[in-house]
């Protein structure tokens, strides 16, 4: 089969890096005008696939040729940091009613409910706060604490964590979103969102960074 080819973004990284490698990720983006963040997954895919080369605080550099990396292989190595979005996050006490608010000001699916110290507690979904809203009109009054789906009963990754396990545990799970989380003796630190959307953008740029 043909491969899917390299999308736009893609191959303007790959021009950039060309001419003027090697060059940081950090320099990369301020090129393009788009954040480090933004521009993680493309970074980690082409590498992955063998299109670049990175050296620890050198930068990237063109490998001159694609290397014979299968798509398998390269899954298996994708990372939940280099795909995960900015979590949301709220605190127990907020009402449905601004849950509900936030969830539309910030378009997202899932909220993550924490304590005032701000460590991981509970997980608010759509359906959470539906079943909360057909349910009552009290939805000024009630806190989100009383409907989240809480701790210890949460499904966390780490950044580390590959991406196939993470999205293992999204379909066993049947749930929309994992926290990102850093363990400490304290309590679970939430450090980013990992979405069934960023699982399927990492599935895309394999098929366009590999021969399938
Ligand atoms: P929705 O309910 O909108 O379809 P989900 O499928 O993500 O969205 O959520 C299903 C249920 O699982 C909800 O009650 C939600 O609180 C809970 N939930 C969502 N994410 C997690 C998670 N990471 N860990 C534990 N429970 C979760």
């Amino acid at each position: 089969m043909s491969p899917i080819e390299l999308n736009k973004r893609q191959d303007t990284i790959l021009q950039i890096v060309k001419e003027n490698g090697p060059i940081t990720g950090e320099q990369i983006a301020e090129r393009l005008n788009l954040t480090r963040a933004t521009l993680r997954p493309d970074l980690a895919i082409l590498t992955m696939a063998g299109y670049l080369d990175a050296r620890p605080r050198v930068g990237y550099f063109y490998s001159g040729k694609k290397t014979m990396t299968t798509a398998s292989e390269s899954m298996m190595n994708l990372k939940v940091g280099d795909f995960q979005s900015l979590p949301v996050v709220v605190s127990e006490n907020m009402t449905v009613y601004d849950a509900i608010v936030q969830l539309f000001l910030e378009d997202v699916g899932t909220l993550f409910v924490v304590d005032d110290q701000s460590y991981l507690q509970g997980v608010l979904s759509r359906k959470d706060l539906l079943r909360t809203s057909i349910g009552t009109q009290e939805l000024t009054k009630i806190p989100v604490h009383i409907i989240m789906s809480r701790m210890p009963n949460i499904v966390y990754c780490k950044k580390t964590d590959s991406l196939i396990g993470a999205a293992k545990k999204l379909i066993e799970r049947q749930v929309d979103s994992l926290p990102v989380v850093n363990e400490t003796e304290k309590g679970l630190e939430i450090v980013g969102r990992l979405t069934k959307t960023n699982v399927t953008k990492a599935f895309i740029s394999l098929a366009e960074t590999h021969d399938l």
